[in-house]
């Protein structure tokens, strides 16, 4: 059966603004009658690592907060901490970043707050029958919520091929274990020229992996990590990396699992949207963003994140490609713009195994606001 997705084109005028017009697409998900009185209502987003332009511009924020704050809910945006060590691998820098980025709760009305805590250990586990994983391991804050909107910036993945609705709460709500979960099945990676013998990864390693070796360099017991991440962030020097070689399909295939287990435990209303707009080339967890690779074509709306993905690529693949020089291979009309600039990336595969685990249709129906 064919999911509906709201879907607005960006075009404007003087009496119907975009805020007029952004309300206008959330009124007609019917969302807004699933929320109660005091409810709190988490907007999941990514505040954009530093050096990006194209995350999803605070201004975008007002009228959805607005219509939320009619409702008398309490709202706040959330994120977690990262894999990676940037400005988003803890919950202080990754405030002070989002704050940079204009998230600021002065203007919005709406705190930020880093849904896995600190140093990402406000984590709950969460037992869900799936092919890769019996255990998934997400931000306590974000299973807090009476309701949640899934808000994300659709573009392009060096890895996933796009990101969008399943990736923003696959990879999205996951704490660091479970982003490391998800991207390996190994422990960190030592580079030994880095390592200074300090030992404080050996301290915040809890399962006994690592060890130094007789010249004191850092050495890694693959059988008993557990792929808490914890040393990544422990070592100052950066002297310990992910392992972020992985097939893709089994990357996709974690990546659609772990979003599955999230909303089928959830249990709470959960709202996509996309903004299929500033379409940049990589994700905006990389410290740029570079020119976009189609005009800007709307934002969309659906409570199928599987739907909502496959109608903004849909969109994506048929837009003319514009700043060509960053496609491999120029694509032509209705092929896999994604693909075309990074070849080895399946992200259609994501929406076929998504389906195939019950998380939604790739059939729907476009619902013109
Ligand atoms: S890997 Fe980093 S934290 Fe661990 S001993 Fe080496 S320098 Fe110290
Ligand atoms: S990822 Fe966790 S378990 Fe594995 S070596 Fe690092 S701290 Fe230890």
């Amino acid at each position: 059966m064919a999911s509906e997705v709201y879907f607005w084109n960006l075009r404007t005028s003087f009496k119907k603004s975009y805020e007029v017009k952004l309300k206008n697409l959330i009124n007609a998900t019917g969302f807004l009658d699933k929320i109660e009185k005091k409810d709190i209502v988490g907007i999941k987003m990514h505040f954009g690592e530093k050096g990006t332009t194209s995350f999803i511009s605070p201004i975008w924020l007002h009228p959805i907060i607005s219509l939320l704050k009619q409702k008398e809910a309490k709202v706040f945006l959330a994120d977690t901490n990262t894999l990676y060590v940037g400005e988003r691998v803890d919950a202080v820098s990754h405030i002070l970043n989002a704050t940079r980025h204009g998230f600021d709760p002065a203007i919005l009305g709406a705190p930020v707050i880093i849904a896995d805590g600190l140093k990402s250990t406000n984590e709950i586990t969460i037992n869900f029958n799936g092919n890769h994983f019996k255990e998934f391991y997400f931000a306590r804050d974000l299973f807090e919520v009476d309701a949640l909107i899934n808000l994300s910036h659709f573009k392009g993945h060096e890895l996933a091929g796009f990101g969008g609705a399943i990736k923003n709460i696959g990879m999205g709500c996951a704490t660091r274990r479970g982003k490391m979960q998800e991207h390996c099945g190994l422990g960190p990676k030592p580079i030994r020229k880095k390592c200074v013998g300090c030992g404080r990864c050996i301290e915040a390693c809890e399962a006994g992996a690592l060890y130094l070796d007789e010249e004191n360099k850092i050495c890694v017991d693959d059988d008993k990590c557990v792929g808490c991440a914890n040393c990544l962030v422990a070592c100052k020097n950066g002297a310990l990396e992910v392992n972020w070689k992985i097939d893709v399909k089994l990357f996709l295939e974690r990546l659609a699992e772990y979003c599955t287990a999230f909303i089928s435990s959830l249990k709470k209303p959960i709202l996509h949207i996309n903004f299929v707009i500033d379409v940049s080339p990589v994700c905006d967890c990389v410290g740029f963003s570079d020119a976009s690779i189609c005009p800007d074509i709307g934002v969309l709306a659906s409570y199928d994140p599987v739907a909502l993905d496959q109608a903004c690529l849909d969109l994506v693949n048929q837009a003319i490609a514009i700043n060509v020089g960053q496609y491999k291979n120029e694509p032509k009309p209705g092929e896999d713009k994604f693909k075309a600039i990074h070849p080895k990336t399946q992200g259609e595969y994501c929406l076929e195994y998504a389906e195939k685990l019950g998380l939604g249709s790739r059939k729907y129906e476009l619902k013109k606001i």
